[in-house]
């Protein structure tokens, strides 16, 4: 049997390489429906090929214009029209699997959807993670989700760990996430105020989407794993580490209570992983090079800078504060990202964004619902677009 697939935001950086998965295994997987918000030439030439039954676009306009173009093309693809059809899409009945590739807080409600669904939800957008917290993972536990990392650093711990749940409290010590340090590592602090967009949106490693490009360079990407971490593996936030180690060859390491130290290493492509979760337990052909050691110079790792980093530390602080803090310091995260990108913010005022939505917005009640966690989420999107107008260049 062929697994169905949705693959929501098929148009982005990890769509499209889990689409180069899907292609290369016919015989396995289906795609029964993908998403995107704007690219409809993209999408279109993605219906043409998969012949999805649906396809969903963001607005009303991009649907009707793809609608169009599929028809022209005598496609028989539906077009929807999100946010709901993508619920629809990630829950439907007949769908198997769902590759929840959509950037931001928008990815939450579908992904959650296919949480309540029961599907097997690979999730690379670790923002609906952040959001959700504590009530994405009791969706997950109580609809019989299987919830697959598609992060690389979440993928490797996933493979690392030992496969008894059960046993993780008294065997894991701690989990050991490794980061780039991203284009800036090495940069002097002091001249971070004149980074422009383009000059953060170029990963040494990665070709990214732009959002995750911005946090890879602020560090505030690994801030968001460590959140990731600390709900996908439940553990407590000072049983996870950040390192930096800049050839990204080790993408991540779980410590065990002996001290043995367990990593999963490979080549930094992000076809491993999306290959990892659509076959997981089996293992498919990624389409990546594996890794040739006869050419690896070295493998080093750094503490990572809190002058030059000091984003990665708002991970702990809102770990520790009241539930939903976290959901707040997304939000600001994806308001100071939004800004910066519009060349409205500075780049060394992105934590300054972040810090101050921290310390004037405290959660006064536990978010219990998807309703609670998107009326905190605008809340903090207000409260920081006014600290971005205030540091506005
Ligand atoms: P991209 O920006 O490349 O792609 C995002 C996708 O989501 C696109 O299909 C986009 O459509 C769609 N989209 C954007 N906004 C909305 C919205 N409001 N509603 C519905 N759809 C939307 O991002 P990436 O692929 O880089 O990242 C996706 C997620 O995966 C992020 O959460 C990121 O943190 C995570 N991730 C990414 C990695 C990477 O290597 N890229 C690595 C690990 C995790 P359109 O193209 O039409 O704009």
């Amino acid at each position: 049997m062929k697994q169905r697939i949705t693959v929501l935001g098929s148009t982005g950086s990890i769509g499209t390489s889990t689409l180069d998965v899907v292609r290369r295994h016919p015989g396995k997987f289906e795609v029964f429906a993908l998403s995107a918000a704007t690219q409809v030439e993209a999408l279109l030439a993605q219906c043409l090929e998969f012949q999805p039954r649906y396809a969903v676009m963001a607005s009303a306009a991009h649907a009707r214009l793809l609608a169009e173009k599929l028809q022209q093309n005598s496609a028989k693809t539906v077009v929807l029209q999100a946010p709901e059809a993508l619920e629809t899409i990630a829950s439907h009945e007949e769908v198997d699997a769902v590759m929840g590739a959509i950037v931001g807080a928008a990815g939450l409600a579908p992904c959650l959807a296919a949480a309540r669904a029961g599907k097997r939800l690979l999730l690379a957008n670790k923002e609906a993670l952040v959001v959700g917290g504590a009530l994405f993972m009791e969706t997950v536990r109580n609809h019989g989700c299987t919830l697959l990392p598609i992060d690389s650093e979440h993928s490797a711990i996933f493979q690392c760990l030992p496969e008894e749940r059960s046993t993780w409290a008294r065997r894991v010590h701690s989990i050991i996430l490794t980061a780039s340090g991203g284009p800036f590592r090495q940069r002097d602090p002091a001249t971070l105020h004149e980074v422009t967009p383009a000059q953060a949106c170029k990963h040494p490693n990665f070709s990214m989407g732009r959002k995750i490009s911005v946090d890879s360079a602020t560090m505030m990407n690994k801030a968001l794993e460590v959140i990731e971490a600390r709900w996908l593996f439940d553990m407590a936030p000072e049983q996870i580490r950040v390192v930096l180690h800049p050839e990204q060859i080790i993408h991540s390491m779980v410590q065990l209570q002996d001290s043995s130290i367990l990593a999963q290493l490979g080549t930094p492509d992000m076809r491993v992983p999306i290959a990892c979760g659509l076959a997981w337990p089996e293992r498919i052909i990624s389409g990546v090079e594996p890794l040739d050691f006869t050419r690896l110079a070295a493998l080093t790792f750094e503490e990572a800078d809190a002058q030059r980093f000091p984003g990665v530390h708002l991970s702990w602080q809102a770990l520790r504060a009241p539930e939903g803090t976290t959901t707040v310091l997304n939000a600001a995260n994806e308001v100071a990202v939004d800004a910066f990108l519009h060349e409205r913010l500075r780049f060394d005022r992105i934590h300054a964004v972040n810090q101050a939505t921290l310390e004037a917005l405290v959660p006064q009640e536990r978010p219990g619902s998807v309703a609670a966690l998107l009326e905190l989420d605008a809340q903090a999107r207000a409260v920081a677009a006014r600290m971005a107008q205030r540091w506005a260049m």
